[in-house]
């Protein structure tokens, strides 16, 4: 059978695609025209370079006349593979030695170790997908919540990209018109009618915006919402967070400053990951508002996306939460304020809480009343409901850059149309514009963004 000729490559890479260590089954993945080849090589039981694509074959792997494992292979032929190469993937008995072995052997015979993303990266060079897809793969293994999970699986099945795309085709189309009126210059003649081009440009301004404005969420989604957990000492923070771990992770103790550094834990509310971080560990001074000041909390609260200030009803005044949250609103995050332990509140005192401060959600920590309500006013803060299922969400910083980039872009273009600009001038803004939407898909790429794109992939990806 012939040799693969649709990729760019000539040489062929091998990587382990499982997670290294000891497992029931470890799978090798290799690429490139002599993959089959080169298997077959180390491989007895049949001959691999005679078989058809999308087949599985049962043999053993020898050094000679040592046999190193008995193995399944599934052998792809290119283009219809995922890097668009022929890939044989060999799947051993999960021990590192075994491994080791076929690695070695697969090298020694002249396969090379793959970089860092190169698997994918070949995908994408060889046209399988582009480039907003091919980030989506590192998303979708990374992703940890239903939500990370559908945004990623969105992306990579092209949601994202097809929208860019025919944005893309549209301003092309006017770009063209713009510059086939340079030609004719001399000639006062109008290819491009203004007014269709600045309602497509407004258009276009729309989707831009409403994509870079879903980054909000999409960033909340790939990593979570950073909570911070604020309050006074013994206000039941670590309590808090316990009960909504539902396991023992931090140390509860009726004296105060047991809590020395922050605690991170993560929960999942409806899709979407909550980190939470315990600031109970700053408390040198009696008053927390100012320890607030502490550097380390206050780069905690900056990063935050929402604090939940706790107070201890019980142990606090009116007038002290009143300073208390004017100073938190200096902040300007969303805070969810939280009165806890009202299980020891008498219902006249809980009615004069609620009177002066009718948004604060009355909790009890260690009895675990109220804790429902609070997660459901947690998903409020990150307005997940502005964001229908099907709506894309941008989840990735580099492509909410370009969104901000071709939005100034075609600001300029609307703004020289206002300004009645010249037409080569008006073509280079749309080009610009062209080139950051371009950026995003891979239509246009350099090889410094490729590089930095998929050295962020782990070996064997
Ligand atoms: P932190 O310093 O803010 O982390 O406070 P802790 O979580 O260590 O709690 C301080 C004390 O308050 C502990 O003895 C808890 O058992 C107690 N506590 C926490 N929540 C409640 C609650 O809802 N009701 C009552 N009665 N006690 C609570």
């Amino acid at each position: 059978m012939s040799v693969s000729s649709f990729s760019q490559y000539d040489d062929t890479i091998l990587a382990l695609a499982t997670a290294p260590g000891v497992g029931a089954i470890a799978v090798l993945r290799l690429s490139g025209k002599d993959a089959i080849a080169i298997s077959n090589q180390v491989f007895y039981g049949k001959d691999l370079t005679q078989q058809k694509g999308y087949t599985l074959h049962f043999g053993t792997i020898k050094d000679e006349e040592k046999v190193i494992d008995e193995v399944l292979i599934s052998l792809f032929r290119g283009p219809k593979s995922f890097t668009g190469e022929d890939v044989i993937e060999i799947s051993t008995h999960g021990s590192p030695y075994i491994v080791r072995e076929v690695m070695r052997l697969l090298l020694h015979k002249g396969a090379r170790l793959a970089k860092a993303g190169e698997f994918t990266q070949r995908a994408f060079l060889n046209g399988r997908f582009d480039l907003a897809q091919a980030e989506a793969v590192a998303d979708l293994i990374a992703a940890d919540s239903d939500m990370a999970h559908k945004a990623a699986m969105h992306q990579m099945r092209g949601g994202f990209s097809q929208e860019i795309a025919q944005l893309r085709e549209e301003l092309i189309h006017f770009a063209s018109m713009i510059e086939l009126e340079l030609d004719f210059s001399e000639e006062d003649v109008e290819f491009a009618s203004r007014d269709q081009l600045k309602a497509l440009i407004e258009q276009l301004l729309v989707a831009i915006r409403s994509l870079a404005s879903s980054f909000a969420l999409g960033n909340v989604i790939k990593k979570g919402v950073s909570t911070v957990i604020a309050g006074k000492p013994n206000a039941g923070k670590s309590t808090l967070l316990n009960a909504l771990l539902n396991e023992e992770k931090a140390i509860v103790s009726e004296m105060e400053g047991t809590t020395r550094d922050f605690i991170e834990d993560t929960i999942n509310i409806e899709g979407i990951s909550f980190r939470f971080t315990d600031t109970a560990g700053l408390r040198d001074t009696t008053d927390v508002v100012e320890a607030m000041g502490v550097a380390r909390t206050k780069s905690k609260m900056k990063e935050a996306s929402v604090i939940l200030y706790m107070a201890d009803l019980k142990r606090i005044t009116i007038d002290q939460l009143q300073t208390e949250v004017i100073e938190l609103n200096n902040l300007q995050l969303p805070i969810l304020l939280i009165g806890n332990k009202s299980d020891l509140l008498s219902d006249q005192e809980r009615l004069v809480w609620q009177q002066s401060f009718p948004a604060m959600l009355f909790i009890s920590a260690s009895n675990k009343i109220g804790l429902d309500e609070l997660k459901t006013k947690l998903l409020e803060t990150i307005e997940k409901d502005k964001i229908s299922g099907s709506d894309t969400i941008v989840t990735n910083e580099r492509h909410y850059h370009q969104l901000r980039q071709t939005e100034k872009s075609l600001v300029a273009v609307i703004t020289g149309l206002d300004n009645g600009i010249s037409n080569d001038f008006l073509a280079m803004d749309i080009r610009q514009s062209l080139h950051h939407l371009g950026e995003i898909t891979g239509s246009i790429t350099t090889e410094d963004l490729l590089d930095n794109i998929f050295s962020k992939f782990c070996i064997g990806k």
